[in-house]
Order: structure tokens, then C-alpha cells, then sequence
């Protein structure tokens, strides 16, 4: 005979779990944990703030905050007293406006006469990209009258965004006299995370000749690698973004900052496998030898790179079980992953337990390393289907 459903037994039926407006689910719903300490990234932000001084450091909350919550980060920083935010785009503005009401917005990704409205709306700051982008900037400004100020970036040899230094040059003069409400001049370092590389000292070298031409401009070119590069990068604001993450801003050398996200994720089953058995899709690893697999409930879609499994040549990813490393094995899924534990005692393995992804020392960059990527598409990849939990 069929189970009734539960709701139907119960004479008072509990209500589901809540799921908040940001969409976390219930630890009970979720496939694993995700940890947020923000305690740690305002320690973060509060170690550049001293690094930098009497330079200002803001704050980069693009990406959901690197994906550790645009609204719970931007709470916290604003309570240590970060009075600056660079976001990428006018919809991040809005989450950051509505919780720091005093604050400096910047928006990345420019301007464009239909974005206008969004900067009124939110008294954010357009970084102008392109001399097409300083012209639609000036009309909007000339037309609306609207108060508001912009940045104005300047390509010192990244070669994505921002005017050219000859097209910097034309305009200095005009910038400078007329009421173009530029606040911010900045530019953007392409290989601070590699200090020998000869273009940090061009870039360096390049902005400085730019600031020349607009006296008077505040000016900012660190981002968190650029921060641990050189003081003459500080300029007046800094930018970092992944250090108050966590993430290591001077790659190869000890991580001067503090770990901020911790992850776990549920087994789901252990099974035996024998000698020859292969595990996953297109059957990519075989047991060497009789084995034990715990089957996680994480993958693809939760931020688990699928080219973090075995690959030939390189070292496999590695998953905390009970305290000790163990190998993914076979094919990442889009939802679970395989782990082998054979060398764990049988006893410490068992269904239901959490594994350690990331913490406990697996570091966010280790895992980056071993995931064939870096610790912001780690972080930003991170998924919303984690029972997200932030500590104060
Ligand atoms: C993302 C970004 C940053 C922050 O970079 P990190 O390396 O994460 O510190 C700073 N400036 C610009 C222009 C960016 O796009």
C-alpha cells in the first residue's frame, strides 16, 4: 500500500522552510555549505586600509561581492568604514546604493545615453570608457544638469577598456575647463600578479605622465595584486577586489591574507568498487585496485570545475574527507562528483557526512590551481544552490 504524503497524516502541517529573498535555501534543502566570514574580509579590508595609507582603499563588489554576497559585503565594509565601491554593472549599483547611502559608487562597465537614468537614480559614477562614452557623458550632463560625477579611464596597455593616452592628451585641457564632473582618473594594471613582468613598470611609468595633464584629478591604478606590487601604485584610491576575498594577491608567495569562504558538501553514498570498474561519464577512470568511491553532492553546477577532474599531467583536484585528501576521480557531473577514499578507514566515511571543498587548509588557491584556473572563478562560481551562511 502507498504512503500517504506527510502533509495529509499531519494535523498541523509544517509550513516549508523559509527561503530567503536572496534565494538561499535551508541547510536541509541545500547539497552542502558555504561559509562567509565576513569578519575575515573586513580583517582584509582593514589590512590594505593600513597598507595604503593615507590612501583611500575602496572596495570592488562586482560579481555578487566575488560571489560571497553583494549585500552582506558591502554591510560589513561599509561598517569598517569603506566609503568607496567599484561595481561592474548599474544592477550591482542598486544593491549597493540601497545599503550604503553615503557611499561613492563606480560602475565599471561605462556609460551610454540609455543608462542615464540608472546613474540619476542611483547618484552612481559612470568610469567612461571611450571618447564615445565622454561625448553621450557630456550631453547627458548638459541636458539633464545632473550633478553627478564619472571617472575617466585611461589604457596604459591592458587594451580593453578606457581612451587611449593620445586621446587622454587631446582632451586634458578641455576636461580640465569645463565642468565634466570627473572625480576619478584611473587605469588598470594587466600583470600585477607578476612582478617582473616589464609592462608593470610602462603602466606605472604611463599613468603617472597621464596624471600630469589633469592636475588636480584624484587618481587610482592598484587593484589587489597592484596593491603588493609597489607604493607608487597607490596613487589616491585603490581598488582591490579578490584580496578582501582571500584570495592570494602576490601568487607564489605566502598569502598575507586571511581565508573568507569555507565550503562543504554532503555524501551522498559510498560504494566498493572492484579492480577494473571504471566511475562517470565516458568512463574516464578505472580502479588500479579494489576501491572505495564516495559520490558528493556537488559538480559543474555548483562552481566544481569539470576540468578540475583527473586530466592527464596534472595533479587531480582534492576533497577534505575527514581531515584527509582524496582524489576527485572520473568525470565531474553537473551535480555530483566522485571522490576516492579507499585509503580512508572504512569507519570514517559514510553517508550523509560533509566534505571540505574549500578551508581547513585547502586553500581557494590551491583549489584554483588544481581546477586549472584562479581564485576568482572559483569564487565567482561558486553556486546559489550552497545553504549560504555568513559569520559576523
Ligand atoms: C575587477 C577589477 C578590480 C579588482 O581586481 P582584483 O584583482 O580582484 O583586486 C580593479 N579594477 C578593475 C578595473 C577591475 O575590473
Amino acid at each position: 500500500m502507498p504512503r500517504q504524503p506527510q502533509a495529509q497524516t499531519t494535523s498541523s502541517p509544517q509550513p516549508p522552510e523559509p527561503v530567503t529573498a536572496a534565494g538561499n535555501p535551508s541547510l536541509h534543502d541545500a547539497n552542502g555549505i558555504l561559509t562567509i566570514d565576513l569578519g575575515a574580509i573586513t580583517a582584509n579590508y582593514k589590512t590594505l586600509v593600513a597598507r595604503v595609507m593615507p590612501g583611500e582603499c575602496a572596495a570592488v563588489v562586482k560579481g555578487d561581492a566575488y560571489g560571497c554576497g553583494i549585500d552582506q559585503v558591502t554591510t560589513a565594509l561599509s561598517a569598517a568604514g569603506c566609503q568607496t565601491f567599484f561595481v561592474a554593472h548599474l544592477s550591482e549599483a542598486r544593491r549597493v546604493r540601497a545599503i550604503a547611502r553615503e557611499a561613492v559608487i563606480y560602475v565599471l562597465n561605462g556609460f551610454s545615453s540609455a543608462s542615464g537614468q540608472g546613474f540619476v537614480d542611483t547618484y552612481a559614477r559612470p568610469v567612461i570608457n571611450s571618447l564615445v562614452e565622454v561625448a553621450e557623458w557630456d550631453h547627458f550632463v548638459s541636458t539633464t544638469g545632473f550633478s553627478g560625477s564619472a571617472a575617466l579611464h585611461v589604457d596604459t596597455g591592458m587594451n580593453r577598456l578606457g581612451i587611449t593616452i593620445e586621446e587622454a592628451a587631446a582632451i586634458a585641457s578641455h576636461i580640465r575647463s569645463e565642468s565634466h564632473h570627473i572625480a576619478l582618473l584611473m587605469s588598470h594594471l594587466a600583470c600585477a600578479d607578476r612582478p617582473d613582468h616589464p609592462l608593470n613598470d610602462q603602466q606605472i611609468r604611463q599613468f603617472r605622465e597621464v596624471r600630469s595633464l589633469f592636475r588636480g584629478i584624484s587618481s587610482s591604478l592598484a587593484n589587489s595584486p597592484g596593491i603588493f606590487l609597489d607604493p607608487s601604485t597607490y596613487c589616491d584610491v585603490v581598488r582591490p577586489g579578490v584580496a578582501l576575498y582571500g584570495g592570494n594577491p602576490m601568487p607564489g608567495r605566502p598569502n598575507p591574507m586571511k581565508p573568507a569562504i569555507g565550503l562543504k558538501a554532503h555524501i551522498l553514498q559510498v560504494r566498493n568498487l572492484s579492480r577494473g570498474a571504471a566511475v562517470g561519464y565516458g568512463s574516464t577512470w578505472t580502479a588500479k585496485r579494489d576501491s572505495r568511491i564516495a559520490v558528493v553532492a556537488a559538480g559543474y553546477a555548483d562552481g566544481v570545475m569539470r576540468a578540475a577532474a583527473i586530466t592527464e599531467g596534472r595533479k587531480p583536484r582534492e576533497v577534505l574527507v575527514a581531515g584527509k585528501r582524496c582524489p576527485i576521480v572520473g568525470r565531474i557531473s553537473m551535480d555530483l562528483m566522485a571522490l576516492d577514499v579507499t585509503d580512508l578507514p572504512v569507519s570514517a566515511v559514510r553517508r550523509d557526512q560533509m566534505v571540505t571543498l574549500i578551508g581547513e587548509g585547502l586553500t581557494l588557491d590551491e583549489v584554483a590551481e588544481q581546477a586549472g584556473t584562479i581564485s576568482y572563478e572559483v569564487l565567482t562560481s561558486l553556486s546559489r544552490r550552497y545553504h549560504r551562511v555568513w559569520k559576523a
